[in-house]
């Protein structure tokens, strides 16, 4: 029985869905077929992302259309045609080959959403050199992990993000050749280069070169339970995916006007930000400020936003400035009329938020899933079909997914190398996809083993819980491993473990997820304390200072726990699903792998010492947002 009552479609449309018959797109789909939607490279020389999401539209009677419209800080817009955009990304190819940066180079960008990062982005796949880019509010330590793990060549970022983060890092970084420095001004730190500059001096004509829809593209990095962030390999074939998803998940139509929240640091940002909308040739917003419920509902209505993308940490935020039961003051006192679809992913979307959208917006929100390694939008609610609030939906034409049966350590059971599926309606177990789809990663960058362990018996695993119930929707559970969605950033517990190992007086760390309303979840650490160092509230405010300060307010713990016995596996490690289960008073499950603790055992005189949210300084109200 669902709690919430399947939302039917709105056969009202002005606008007819791209998706209308559900079973009979998909029965009529394939990869094949849609490639033809794309051009690619004149005389047959391959296919390149940034050919069919600018150059196309440049030579074409899009032209003159807008493709970025940029709306600064003090909501000043800027906008930027195909035309102009093709003419900036080809300066930006030619500054990349002066520079001597060439095919498979990586280049990498720790940027806000400003013009320079869009015109870096396609600039460098034009030139048939890999683009990775980097969330802006990651603390030097995650930003030098990941530069030393893509290979990086050439950093796009401002002066100011080089000094904070960068600068003291730059020795250990020997394959960094070049940093350019974007922004006004003579700023300009020693050993960087004027983007600006190069930009000036670079010619605006430049032959994309061939490119094979094989040749890596795009390198995102993702996190994992444990072991060192892991660099999602994208190729330039992945348009195909993000050509058909956008067509039939976010109902893109030539005219719109389309807006992900996102930031392009992540992979939505940067598959739904950039690449899907600029390759259907729409006008896409980009947002140089931060969450703000009257600045968002500013740019929804001033901008005439028709396609909204958005994430659920960022609806929660904006529903509680309006509830569903209010007057409706804020969202009612602008002009939301252009509005004509908000589809949500990244996080579980409660069913609240999808009723909250048609109550207080006029719409209904529409969940959809996917992750970085898919690349693109692999499971939604779609326009042109009933939402069943809760679920994030059914799998898109030319995605094939399952639901398979778990083994002890809570991932997809493998025997002699075959998996179960599932088919009874409403089991739960590990979701699966098919591989084939144009746009799957094609693995983690030097690192087979973790690639390999991504599949079994000819399936994809996503390491996500979910349930298909008897019409084939399906509805999402949980992690199947330790990783932490916090305000929609996908959080490696280690990561954050390893960077309190770091502080001297902690001697072992613990970090789990603790649900939160607004964020989903919050980083909390439990931390045990070498001898000598005691558990007072100045050591907390420390460590959640010192973790800040390396990591980025948008990866460091919230809370802080002292615990002088950290529950371990007998293997030495920490159990965080143990940490997790007694944080939320939740059974404690199968413990035959903990390890004895032969320390004194009354719990009370642990040194448990819980932090309280309300003391914290961060509240989850000022998490930076993917939104
Ligand atoms: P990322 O690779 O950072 O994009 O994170 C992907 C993960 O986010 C997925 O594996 C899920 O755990 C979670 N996720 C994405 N979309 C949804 C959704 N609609 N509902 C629930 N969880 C989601």
């Amino acid at each position: 029985m669902l709690r919430w009552e399947t939302i039917r479609k709105d056969t009202s449309y002005g606008i007819p869905p791209n998706l209308v018959d559900y079973d009979r797109e998909r029965a009529g789909f394939s990869w094949s077929a849609a490639r033809v939607k794309l051009q690619g490279l004149p005389d047959g020389r391959g296919l390149n992302i940034a050919h069919e999401a600018v150059d196309r539209h440049a030579a074409s009677d899009r032209a003159t259309a807008v493709a970025l419209r940029c709306v600064g800080r003090d909501d000043a817009v800027t906008c930027v045609t195909y035309k102009d955009l093709a003419l900036a990304t080809a300066r930006f190819a030619n500054v990349l080959r002066a520079l001597g940066i060439g095919r498979g180079d990586r280049v990498v960008t720790l940027l806000g959403r400003c013009p320079e990062l869009y015109t870096t982005v396609l600039g460098t796949l034009k030139n048939t050199s890999v683009l990775c880019p980097l969330f802006a509010a990651f603390g030097p330590a995650p930003v030098a992990e990941r530069l030393r793990l893509s290979d990086a060549r050439l950093l796009v970022t401002t002066a100011e993000l080089y000094r904070r983060k960068i600068a003291g890092q730059r020795g250990e970084l020997p394959g960094l050749r070049h940093v350019l420095i974007v922004g006004e001004g003579t700023d300009q730190p020693a050993g960087t280069l004027s983007f600006r500059a190069l930009m000036t001096e670079a010619d605006d004509t430049f032959t994309i070169p061939p490119t094979a829809p094989y040749d890596m593209a795009l390198l995102h990095f993702t996190s994992g339970t444990t072991g060192t962030p892991k660099g999602a390999v994208h190729v330039h074939e992945a348009a195909v995916a993000h050509y058909v998803t956008a067509l039939y998940a976010l109902d893109l139509h030539q005219d719109d006007v389309f807006w992900c929240t996102a930031d392009p640091g992540w992979v939505t940002g940067m598959s739904y930000g950039i690449v899907a909308p600029l390759l259907h040739g729409v006008t896409v917003v980009v947002d140089e400020g931060d969450y703000d419920a009257r600045r968002w509902y500013r740019i929804l209505a001033g901008q005439r936003v028709s396609v909204w993308y958005t994430a659920p940490t960022a609806l929660r935020m904006l529903m509680r400035t309006t509830p569903r039961t209010g007057p409706y003051d804020l969202p009612r006192s602008f002009d939301l009329s252009a509005l004509r679809f908000i589809a949500s992913v990244g996080e579980p979307l409660n069913p609240e938020a999808v009723v909250w959208g048609r109550d207080v917006l006029g719409l209904p929100v529409h969940d959809n899933w996917w992750q970085t390694e898919t690349g693109a939008i692999m499971i939604a609610n779609f326009a042109g079909c009933d939402i069943r609030p809760g679920s994030m939906g059914r799998p898109l034409p030319g995605v094939a997914a399952a639901v398979l049966r778990r083994g002890e350590d809570g991932r997809a059971a493998v025997v002699d190398g075959h998996v179960t599926v599932l088919e009874e309606p409403g089991a739960e177990g590990e979701l699966a996809l098919r591989p084939g789809w144009p746009s799957m990663f094609r693995g983690y960058l030097h690192d087979e083993e973790r690639t390999a362990a991504a599949f079994a018996d000819g399936w994809y695993l996503t390491g996500d819980l979910v349930r298909r119930d008897a019409d084939g929707w399906y509805w999402f559970v949980g992690r199947a491993d330790d990783v932490i969605k916090s305000a929609g950033h996908l959080i490696g517990p280690f990561e954050v473990e390893s960077v309190l190992m770091e502080h001297p007086a902690v001697a072992e760390a613990g970090v789990i997820g603790r649900p939160d309303p607004v964020a989903g979840n919050i980083v909390k650490a439990f931390v045990a304390l070498r001898p000598g160092f005691d558990a007072t509230t100045t050591m907390r405010q420390d460590l959640l200072a010192f973790t800040r300060r390396r990591l980025g307010p948008a990866v460091a713990p919230r809370e802080i726990a002292f615990d002088r016995h950290l529950p371990h596996t007998r293997s030495g490690k920490v159990m965080r699903r143990l940490l997790r289960a007694r944080e939320l008073g939740l059974p404690e499950g199968d413990i035959s792998t903990l390890e004895k603790d032969t320390s004194e055992k009354d719990t009370r005189s642990q040194g448990k010492d819980t932090f309280h949210p309300e003391r914290s300084p961060s509240s989850p109200e000022r998490t930076e947002q993917s939104a």
